[in-house]
């Protein structure tokens, strides 16, 4: 092993001058230990922290704004690009924040009014243009697949990769990678979904202590037992159970669309990592939120209370807020302290939770 003067340290990462560093999959041929990564001999990694960052591209209510655009949020995590809602230039917001397209692996649509879908068209003809292969999946509430035929027949051009439409109910789970997106039961006026994205729990933290004290060496044991298989030292099997803690949760993040305050959006928040919920107006509204089918800043606050949310993001903010968002903000403080009113092109990165 290599004395420590010979590190580089940045951030979170300690490299060493032969290492090659891609994401967070670090090459080595020595071992070595650093904070949330296990790196064993030749090629290894047991990489345990995965970015996962909000992208809040689109945060207007019904009508645009010189400063809103529709309904979009984007969630990059680890690379992989998630859209919920694709409004009216979403694409452009997405070149603003450098976001890219090419990695955009599904568009979760909440409902086909036009402020949450309009984007998508020019979208996809944009990624056919700049010679896209892979498939897009876009899913949705009853109607998806008329959609996207129509938007497939929308002005003449050729479609260079596949478009599947996906119809959810509530209550389906979409498989990630290590994560689940499950759409929830909305109240709005025409078919709606919101969406969880919900991470699968993370591996224990691994005693290196422990495992070097039942005699196994560093190296490629660490790894199998890292990977859940017992190795044998003298005769003996060390299980993984003996040097693994227990599985630390992911993360969720819970993306409501348009609705009133409602059971399954509180159900799916409970304890979630972020709450991204329609606050189309202040509580001074609360009339026309109730008729029009969406949620005021202080309804929303409670919900976020009761469900105990660590962080909430209020989106879909009415154009009569253009000038001034202290009514929604004021309303939602009141009642939940970790508030903010989302603005377009803002960023959130979702941490792990303290241990
Ligand atoms: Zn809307
Ligand atoms: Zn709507």
């Amino acid at each position: 092993m290599s004395p420590v003067s010979e590190f580089i340290i940045i951030s979170e990462f300690i490299i060493i001058s032969e290492f090659i560093i891609i994401s967070n999959f670090i090459i080595i041929s020595e071992f070595i230990i650093i904070s949330e990564f296990i790196i064993i001999s030749n090629f290894i990694i047991i990489s345990e922290f995965i970015m996962l960052r909000i992208i809040f591209l689109g945060t207007g209510g019904s009508l645009p704004t010189r400063n809103r655009n529709p309904s979009a949020v984007m969630v990059n995590r680890e690379g992989e690009l998630i859209l919920f809602d694709c409004g009216e230039g979403t694409q452009q917001q997405m070149m603003r924040a450098k976001t890219g397209m090419m990695s955009l692996s599904s568009i979760f649509v909440s409902h086909f009014h036009a402020d949450h879908f309009l984007g998508i068209p020019g979208l996809i003809q944009t990624m056919s243009f700049l010679g896209r292969k892979e498939p897009l999946t876009i899913y949705g509430p009853e109607g998806t697949g008329k959609f996207i035929e129509l938007f497939k027949a929308l002005g003449y051009f050729n479609l260079k990769y596949e478009i599947r439409g996906v119809e959810l109910s509530p209550g389906d789970t979409v498989e990630g990678e290590r994560y689940v997106v499950r759409a929830l039961k909305t109240e709005h006026s025409i078919p709606s979904l919101g969406y969880a994205l919900v991470e699968n729990p993370r591996l224990g933290r691994f005693n290196r202590e422990k495992a070097i004290e039942l005699g196994v060496s560093p190296g490629p044991l660490f790894a199998k037992l890292q990977r859940g298989s017992p190795v044998e030292v003298d005769g003996r099997f060390v299980r993984p159970e003996e040097v693994m803690g227990i599985p630390r949760s992911g993360r969720t993040v819970v993306y409501t669309g348009d609705t009133r305050p409602c059971k399954a959006v509180l159900e799916a928040s409970r304890d979630a990592d972020l709450l991204i919920h329609d606050s189309s107006f202040a509580d001074e509204m609360a009339d026309w939120a109730e008729e029009s089918m969406h949620s005021t800043a202080g309804e929303v606050a409670a919900l976020a209370k009761e469900a105990g949310v660590r962080k909430l993001v209020l989106t879909h903010i009415s154009s009569r807020y253009t000038d001034d968002v202290e009514p929604i903000l004021k309303d939602s403080k009141k009642v939940f302290e970790n508030v903010i009113v989302a603005e377009d092109l803002m960023e959130l990165e979702i941490p792990y939770r303290p241990e």
